[in-house]
């Protein structure tokens, strides 16, 4: 049986990444020091046989006993009020734990396969971002600490890669969502979902016109699984490239939730990237891979997650 540890297992990607790979045979060893995840979302992992937790922080030495083949690290903080509320953890988990489970890897000759982001490209100049573009990150504004982290992992893991044999993957994640998103996480989805089941207006930030490309989380986990056993080294961008502008996404919740409420316009956080849209040429031709679930179905299941939280959790969130 093959063993694969998965960092940031409490969280969204993380633990739907785990039920993933148990399903196709693998032992999975979860690791997450619940920063911004959820126990909740393991739970029904505890008691099956090839599944074991470990609660550590990955910023300081890992140790695994035994084997292990392969590593994904998806441990880190994902939303904009996450690292702006714990901005040096945030720094902390794209640097040094990265260069721990690079380690790991090495020491293990293992796979592993990290969780960037397109916040590497920043607020794009290029439109849709290939994989060649640069970026355009300011390195001192508020979203520095998760856009620059995630840069240095990526040169790091080259580095590895170039400097030590080592066997890496990079998947460039696009905004990607479903259940198991964190109610108050701040993301948009969850932000506006919850506004609509707790009967308040939905907060659009700026005049809305801001753009971005929502991606199901099944065909995030297949891109990734795909990614990893290919033979590819550099960057790949895994997202759904169908883009909408947020006021219109704003009144397609407002629709699809049934809430009579209206959206209100609130000041635009410092350097939101005002587009966003994958370009997906590459994974298509060497993963074979497209997105399957359209946003509509993609969002109904997603709503029928969060409508099934409890009145607590719903008002835990505010
Ligand atoms: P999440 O916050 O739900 O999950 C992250 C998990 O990592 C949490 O369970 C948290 O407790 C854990 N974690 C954070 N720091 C840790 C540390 N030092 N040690 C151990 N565990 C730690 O976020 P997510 O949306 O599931 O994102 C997972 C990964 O995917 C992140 O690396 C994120 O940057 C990347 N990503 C996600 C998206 C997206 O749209 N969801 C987009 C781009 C990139
Ligand atoms: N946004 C919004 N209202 C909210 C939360 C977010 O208008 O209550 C906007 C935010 O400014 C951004 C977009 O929605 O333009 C996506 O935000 P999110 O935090 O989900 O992801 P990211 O900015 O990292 O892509």
């Amino acid at each position: 049986m093959k063993r694969i540890l998965i960092t940031g297992a409490a969280g969204f990607l993380g633990s739907h990444l785990c039920d993933k790979f148990i399903s196709e045979g693998f032992y999975v060893i979860g690791m997450d020091n619940f920063i911004t995840g959820d126990k909740k979302n393991i739970t029904h992992l505890l008691q099956n046989e090839n599944f074991q937790f470990i609660e550590h922080d990955v910023t300081e030495f890992v140790k695994i006993e035994g084997d292990l083949d392969y590593i994904l690290h998806f441990a880190s903080p994902a939303s904009p009020i996450d690292y702006l509320k714990i901005p040096i953890q945030t720094l902390k988990v794209g640097s040094l734990g990265t260069h721990n489970l690079l380690g790991l890897a090495k020491a293990k000759k293992a796979r592993i396969l990290i969780a960037s982001t397109s916040e590497v490209y920043g607020d794009p100049l290029v439109h849709p971002q290939d994989e060649n573009y640069y970026g355009n990150v300011n390195t001192i504004g508020p979203r520095g600490v998760y856009d620059e982290a995630k840069r240095f992992q990526e040169s790091i893991t080259m580095a590895y890669h170039r400097f030590h044999g080592l066997e890496t993957r990079i998947v460039r994640i696009f905004n990607t969502y479903g259940p198991r998103m964190r109610l108050n996480d701040g993301r948009v989805i969850p932000a506006f979902m919850g506004q609509a089941l707790r009967g308040e207006n939905l907060t659009v930030f700026g005049d809305g016109s801001q753009t971005r490309s929502f991606c199901y989380v099944d065909d995030q986990v297949d891109g990734i699984f795909k990614l990893l056993f290919s033979d590819y080294s550099y960057p790949v961008n895994i997202g759904n490239p169908h883009e909408i502008t947020i006021k219109d996404f704003a009144e397609e919740i407002i629709k699809l939730t049934e809430t009579d409420q209206k959206i209100v316009y609130k000041e635009l956080p410092k350097d939101d990237p005002l587009q966003r849209q994958p370009n997906i040429s590459l994974a298509k031709k060497l993963l074979g891979w497209e997105p399957k679930v359209d946003r509509e179905e993609g969002m109904k299941k997603t709503f029928n997650y969060f409508k099934s939280l409890s009145y607590d959790e719903l008002r835990k969130s505010e």
